[in-house]
């Protein structure tokens, strides 16, 4: 059990770190025995546990009284711990010894040092774990820092500095039974059609991009002839599109159920015809109307809601005002017949009140969290988490946007240099698990995007890398059920763990596993480190679980 020591103002991030780090916890109490206290510095509680975790940025009694010989005081540096770079947003202190595996980028000095009298144990870790924990799920990382799953970092340093004192641990990792991640295919519809749009803008980029475009694309390697082709088609059939006499080639749901054959994926609809909505500098921008009316493309909706797909609403206004959000979520639950209630704000409009805004709308998760002009992770994690100020809502991270990747004004990636951007991504998952979660637009499986080739075989990646399909509103509702898992006893005894573990199970979703981590010594070396991915056991974990295990 960990005592975690922690100002008031801090309470809340704390407990929302230990629903990500789901290990046994609590606020520290004098009268209680710990085998691990983590606290900030200020106050240094008394010599009961094995290990005494301090975390701070700043100079602390403490560190006068250890001695610990700063070397550096910096703020928002980048430090790195096993070959992996970790961003530090607030203060960060180096120490005057090199003897631990967290480093400060540039100058190579330790950002960690170690104390002990043999019986405990003293580690100083010169960063505020819980005020960069609160910057990652509020304000978010710099697009400079989006590929760094910081927060999961966070989580696996922690872990491996109690493992390394040589205490075991015990854990529901974010990992549903027989897979090692969720995968959430997403489909915002942005268009639905090509045939609402004739004379507009949209129209004449299409026929450029379609011609022209797909022309210098050729030239470049970057559209094969074929795709050459196809697009040249599409733009000569254009015309018969809106006379009615040839099929609108944007409009690709049941294309999108062929490719996904039977795979589960959440549409998100816009309420409103015509409606741009206002942004946050009161304005409207004509641009973002959707000129689809979702009263007539809904009886083609329902089909996908009965065969397991999931329909959200692509949010105009409900990001900034609840009622307004409440109306759009009324709007698409009756024309779609969904029961459903998450969203995903259309161009990603989303403010620090947003959050609160859209769970008074009655919204049960949020998918808006992430970059349009990269992919990655904005909150630092591959997990859903609660924002620190909501009560029920919960927030899905979006990773993988198809136009951050290919759209000349963000990545304008080739497919091949897509695909390595996404690797690291396929690998932090099966590493760290949680959700990976992508977005496809409607229309990008179509002329004169066709992007399907792409999709088709980041499906493939996906479950060659064991990844589960879930639809979003499942996705929220198994991170649901592994944050109301409660330890009920953990006790180690003679080599082995006793638990007792319940949880509110959910009919449909993949089951929990709980995790005992073996420790592996009291001294930490870098040979040692790179076996720790392998020394623990697993055991499933569906309702209630009270077991025995050998450590
Ligand atoms: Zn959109």
């Amino acid at each position: 059990m960990i005592g975690v020591l922690a100002k008031t103002a801090d309470h809340a991030v704390v407990a929302e770190f230990f629903e990500l780090f789901k290990t046994p916890w609590e606020f520290y109490r004098a009268d209680r025995q710990y085998s691990v206290v983590l606290c900030d510095g200020e106050k240094i509680p008394g010599l009961t546990a094995k290990l005494v975790l301090v975390y701070g940025g700043r100079e602390t009694a403490f560190d006068s009284e250890k001695q610990m010989g700063i070397a550096a005081r910096l703020s928002n540096t980048v430090l790195s711990y096993q070959q992996r770079r970790l961003p530090i947003y607030g203060d960060c202190l180096t120490f005057g010894s090199a003897e631990t595996p967290l480093l400060q980028e540039e100058t190579r000095q330790s950002a960690i040092r170690h104390a002990s009298d043999g019986e405990h144990n003293w580690i100083r870790i010169g960063y505020d774990l819980f005020q960069e924990i609160r910057q990652l799920l509020t304000r978010g990382q710099p697009v400079e820092f989006a590929g760094i799953p910081t927060l999961e970092i966070h989580i696996a340093l922690l872990r491996e500095l109690i493992l390394g004192t040589g205490i075991p641990l015990v854990e529901i990792p974010p990992v549903p039974q027989a897979a090692k991640f969720i995968a959430c295919l997403t489909h915002d519809v942005d268009h639905a059609g090509i045939r609402n749009h004739m004379g507009d803008h949209t129209m004449f980029g299409f026929l450029y991009r379609a011609t022209a475009g797909s022309l210098i694309n050729l030239v470049r390697g970057r559209t094969s002839l074929k795709q050459f082709a196809t697009n040249l088609s599409a733009a000569f059939r254009l015309p018969f599109v809106y006379l009615g006499l040839a099929k609108d080639f944007w409009f690709q749901f049941e294309h999108y159920q062929e490719i996904e054959n039977g795979t589960p994926s959440t549409f998100f609809v816009i309420p409103r015809k015509d409606d741009p909505g206002i942004n946050s500098e009161g304005r409207s921008e004509s641009m973002r109307a959707a000129k689809y009316d979702l009263a007539e493309i809904a009886p083609l909706l329902r089909p996908l809601h009965a065969t397991g797909h999931e329909i959200g609403v692509h949010g105009i206004d409900a990001w900034r005002d609840s009622a307004k959000g409440r109306e759009e979520r009324e709007r698409v639950a009756e024309l779609t017949g969904t029961t459903e209630t998450g969203i995903r704000m259309h161009w990603l409009y989303f403010g620090e009140q947003s959050p609160v805004v859209l769970e008074n709308a009655g919204f049960s998760y949020d998918s808006t969290v992430g970059y349009n002009e990269t992919v990655g992770y904005r909150a630092g994690t591959t997990q859903v988490f609660k924002p620190l100020d909501t009560v029920t809502l919960l927030e899905l991270p979006m990773h993988i946007m198809d136009t951050s990747l290919f759209y000349p004004s963000y990545l304008n990636l080739s497919p091949i240099a897509a695909a390595a951007v996404i690797e690291p991504m396929m690998k932090n998952a099966v590493q760290f698990g949680g959700v990976l979660t992508v977005n496809w637009h409607d229309r990008s499986i179509a002329p004169e995007r066709l992007w399907d080739k792409f999709y088709i075989k980041l499906l493939g990646n996906l479950k060659r890398n064991g990844a589960r399909f879930l639809t979003a509103a499942k996705t929220t509702a198994w991170f649901r059920m592994r944050r109301s898992a409660v330890f009920e006893n953990i006790s180690w005894e003679n080599g082995m763990v006793h638990i007792k573990a319940v949880l509110k199970s959910e009919a449909g979703l993949p089951g929990l596993k709980i995790r005992v981590h073996k420790p592996h010594g009291g001294t930490r070396s870098k040979s040692q480190s790179s076996e720790l991915e392998s020394s623990w056991t697993d055991v499933a974990f569906d309702a209630h679980l009270e077991t025995q295990i050998a450590i």
